[in-house]
């Protein structure tokens, strides 16, 4: 039956993914993203539109946030117009905060912001609700899995740990020795190690070194990829939409996005718009 089945991984046939998502747009943000590009990572920054330049010197204003996210290797997502507890909110007011974010943050970087991360982690049916009618493809909470299973509801986005989390390292290593099994066609299913927290949590707890420490172990990894939150988001939907015959041996890729599998415990690649015979 394995001979049958088709087995997914991200690019280069990588079955691990590594991941950062940071809120708020604050200055630290400067010196995290120099931290993550000179290791090779990518990260989404969340920002809250209605607030940029409303706190001197702690939230960075338009021009600097333009300025600095500007580069296609960071994501730029939502975090809500004003950073309220939203589920305390109205629908509409939630509808509002939720879609002006997105039409401002769009039209100040002119790329789509499709995706979320909660003010203060809060949410309930109605937030969801919203952020579905707004077009959101992801949203991410503030409760830690320390595991590394992809989500099964995207707009329930549970983070792996925060920064600051006392099992950062062990969780690292464990992720780290976690290694591809070849014997078995299945292998290791697609995962992700996701870390989410605020940049200025490195200056008031004096810690830069953990995520110096943390990226530097992390970094140049074969079987790893290093993505922002969206592209782990397309990828993973982008597999979900393949169009596989009962029998295995037509499969179709409907997305833009080339697709890497094994079958048989052999490569394949199915390139975006292409129908494969196996
Ligand atoms: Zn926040």
């Amino acid at each position: 039956m394995y001979e049958m089945q088709l087995f997914f991984r991200y690019p280069s046939f990588r079955h691990k993914a590594l991941t950062f998502s940071y809120d708020d747009g604050v200055y630290q943000d400067r010196r995290l993203i120099d931290i993550l590009r000179a290791h090779g990572m990518r990260g989404t920054f969340n920002l809250n539109s209605g607030l940029t330049g409303k706190n001197p010197g702690w939230l960075m204003t338009k021009e600097e946030c333009l300025d600095l996210y500007k580069e296609s290797d960071t994501e730029v997502a939502m975090h809500a117009y004003t950073h309220p507890w939203l589920d305390q909110q109205p629908e509409n007011v939630v509808t509002y905060e939720i879609l002006r974010d997105r039409v401002e943050l769009e039209g100040m970087f002119r790329r789509s912001v499709c995706g979320f991360a909660y003010p203060f982690g809060t949410y309930n049916d109605t937030v969801i609700r919203a952020l579905r009618g707004a077009g959101a493809k992801y949203a991410r909470t503030v409760e830690s899995t320390h595991a590394f299973g992809l989500p099964t509801d995207w707009l329930r986005l549970h983070p792996t740990c925060h920064h600051k989390d006392a099992s950062l390292f062990e969780l690292a290593d464990r992720y780290l020795g976690w290694e591809e099994n070849t014997r078995r066609p299945g292998g290791s299913p697609m995962s992700m190690f996701y870390v989410w927290g605020h940049s200025y949590e490195f200056d008031t707890d004096r810690n830069w070194d953990v995520i110096e420490r943390f990226a530097e172990k992390m970094a140049d990894k074969k079987d790893i990829w290093y993505a922002t939150n969206m592209e782990l988001y397309r990828y993973a939907e982008a597999v979900s939409r393949v169009e596989i015959s009962p029998d295995g041996g037509i499969c179709y890729n409907p997305s833009a996005v080339d697709i890497y599998f094994y079958k048989g415990g052999k490569p394949y690649v199915v390139h975006a718009g292409e129908e494969l015979c196996l």
